[in-house]
């Protein structure tokens, strides 16, 4: 009898008592009810080399092909795919906790951006920071989101809201990517507010962004992204496309944050514009959900910043979810109007607020987020050709990550192959 030699690898997992790989159905996101079956494997095994998964398959034939230079026994935890936070606005200095008191006695969000606070105070703020003090800010939140299992992270600009600022923020966003394990996807907002000094001319402001900030940046390739703020009091539609189909033109994807405070349109241009993604769409209006449907937009949905600004009203998930229209969850991570980096809390206000299940959930910070960032060929699954960035949580089932609410029961997280984090605490390979 030949016994076949056994494939040598960096590392072999095994023993995960619940692993979903997210590699099923079509090969987009998830949509409705495919979101149910996220290819759950019990007493799983993953085999690594490199930054690269190579196989996944049951623990007792994984390890009978493979032999590994080093083993990795989870001992019955949970595995899944790294978390994908698909909208954060981390690069800011100075945090917005008075605002937040103000907001608790009775003051509206729009209420205090009127009054010169919110994104504007946020721009006062950066513009007077050292770039090098930007950048160990950056470098602390990245630290906190792997801690929590995130592994993959896109970053706006868009508290510059000056040419020079701008840049400067999407220059850390770059070097964190450099220095940090976590991959940071960089996005261009120099729409996200007017500024101060542009608030009594605002075409001169998109002049600008027009004219010389989207050269700059895509000159310089700082961004593969483009957002706008699309709000009442904000960029108006009309704005919001003249901005994003320049951005388009210099070769950038397009994102858009729409219909949050109100239905303005914003939904109706993602799909005319086929951004990659429409992010917040509390507001959206049910046409436009069958019709947003019907293109390649994913929905990006931040239950966070509803329940972080006090609103009752959420985003009509279920809606969307009947319509078939995939769903991304993300934090929106940033220090007004949504303050954490929890991606699980996130899970448990989807399923609490948004209606959806655990699993469709689960699926909006893996497989979905990577579609809204356009990474869905490397990112959000575990399987052979994938890079291997995996989360291991404290917890005997997938239904378990929701149900904990406000607890982090991450025990190890895997990055490009590499243990980043391990019993919970921070490790350089
Ligand atoms: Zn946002």
């Amino acid at each position: 009898m030949i016994i076949p030699e056994k494939q040598s690898v960096d590392l072999l997992l095994i023993h995960a008592g619940t692993l979903l790989t997210l590699d099923k159905g079509p090969s987009g996101p998830l949509c409705g009810s495919e979101t149910e079956d996220l290819g759950e494997i019990l007493d799983a095994a993953v085999a690594i080399q490199g930054e690269t998964v190579v196989a996944v398959g049951s623990t007792s034939v994984m390890q009978s092909r493979f032999s590994a230079t080093r083993v990795l026994d989870v001992h019955g935890r949970l595995v899944l795919p790294g978390w994908i936070d698909c909208h954060t606005h981390p690069v800011f200095s100075g945090t917005r906790e008075n605002e937040f008191a103000m907001r608790v006695a009775g003051s509206s969000y729009e209420d205090i951006a009127r009054a010169g606070g919110g994104i504007r105070s946020s721009v006062r703020t950066l513009r007077l920071t050292e770039t090098e003090d930007l950048l160990d800010l950056l470098l602390q939140r990245l630290d906190q989101f792997l801690l929590m299992g995130t592994t993959t992270v896109e970053a706006k600009s868009g508290y510059g809201l000056s040419t020079h600022d701008e840049v400067r923020s999407l220059e850390v966003i770059h070097q964190a990517d450099q220095i940090h394990p976590i991959d940071l996807i960089p996005t261009f907002m120099g729409a996200h507010e007017f500024p101060d000094e542009f608030r009594s001319d605002r075409d001169r402001y998109i002049d600008l962004i027009i004219q010389e900030m989207i050269p700059i940046v895509a000159e310089r390739n700082l961004a593969r992204f483009c957002d706008v703020f699309c709000e009442n009091e904000v960029f108006s539609v009309e704005e919001s496309r003249r901005i994003l189909l320049a951005a388009k033109d210099a070769g950038m994807l397009l994102k858009i944050h729409a219909e949050e405070l109100a239905s303005t349109g914003g939904a109706r241009l993602a799909i005319e514009l086929e951004c990659t993604s429409a992010d917040h769409l509390v507001q959206i209006p049910e046409d436009d959900i069958a019709q947003m449907a019907r293109s390649s937009v994913v929905a990006v949905l931040l239950p966070g910043t509803t329940f972080h600004l006090g609103k009752k009203k959420y985003a009509p998930a279920q809606i969307m979810y009947e319509a078939g229209l995939p769903i991304a969850l993300a934090t929106d991570f940033n220090p007004g109007s949504s303050m954490t980096q929890s991606l699980p809390m996130i899970t448990t206000l989807a399923c609490l607020q948004l209606g959806l299940s655990p699993h469709a959930a689960l699926a909006g910070i893996t497989r979905n987020a990577a579609c809204a960032l356009d990474l869905n060929r490397s990112h959000g699954r575990i399987a052979p050709g994938y890079q291997a960035d995996l989360v291991v949580v404290n917890a005997p089932s997938s239904d378990y990550l929701p149900y904990h609410y406000a607890s982090n029961r991450v025990h190890t997280v895997i990055k490009r192959g590499q243990i980043v984090v391990s019993e919970g605490v921070r490790r350089t390979p």
